[in-house]
């Protein structure tokens, strides 16, 4: 038996397109490692896509399972919208976080904008020559999401590109 939450997040899940509420990237529900190999990501990463529950009003203000309080949210945004001190109300959250991912359109696509960074400038070996680091810094970088300001800074010059959102950091950090 299904309890009411679960059944009300899978609902929404379907209801969503198996799209995260905040983010609205792709989200799985039970194959971590399919959903990484989709979408060019390590699995560590992919951990962070799992379809989660989220209570628009939170239970310890008194929300509850029903269906009309529950949305489909990933892992990271629901983690992420608790972990700030005072928790936006979704609405500010959703839009919070929409415009973080604007930077980049490809970051929808593929779900890792540093990976797809990489790939338009040529792939990983070329990238690394252009910025003058070792293959496996790049490697980092895109398992991480992340690319240290000073790199970013130089790919901007290269390419003329926003790359503001290849500077999100790891979840976990800061
Ligand atoms: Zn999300």
């Amino acid at each position: 038996m299904l309890t009411t939450l679960v059944k009300n997040r899978k609902s929404a899940f379907i209801a969503q397109s198996c799209r995260c509420f905040y983010c609205d990237f792709p989200m799985w529900e039970s194959d971590c490692s399919s959903f990484a190999q989709t979408h060019k990501i390590s699995l560590r990463r992919a951990k962070q896509f799992q379809c989660t529950a989220e209570h628009l009003v939170a239970r310890q203000d008194g929300g509850k399972d029903a269906a009309q309080n529950i949305v489909a949210a990933c892992l990271w945004c629901n983690q992420t919208r608790h972990k700030r001190k005072l928790a936006k109300n979704p609405s500010d959250y959703r839009s919070f976080v929409r415009r973080r991912l604007t930077g980049n359109r490809q970051y929808h696509q593929v779900g890792n904008d540093v990976f797809c960074v990489v790939e338009i400038m040529g792939g990983k070996q070329s990238v690394a020559t252009k910025l003058g680091v070792e293959e496996i810094e790049i490697e980092h970088w895109i398992d991480d999401h992340y690319v240290p300001t000073r790199y970013a800074e130089k790919i901007h010059e290269l390419t003329g590109w926003s790359v503001w959102s290849i500077q999100v950091p790891p979840v976990g950090w800061g």
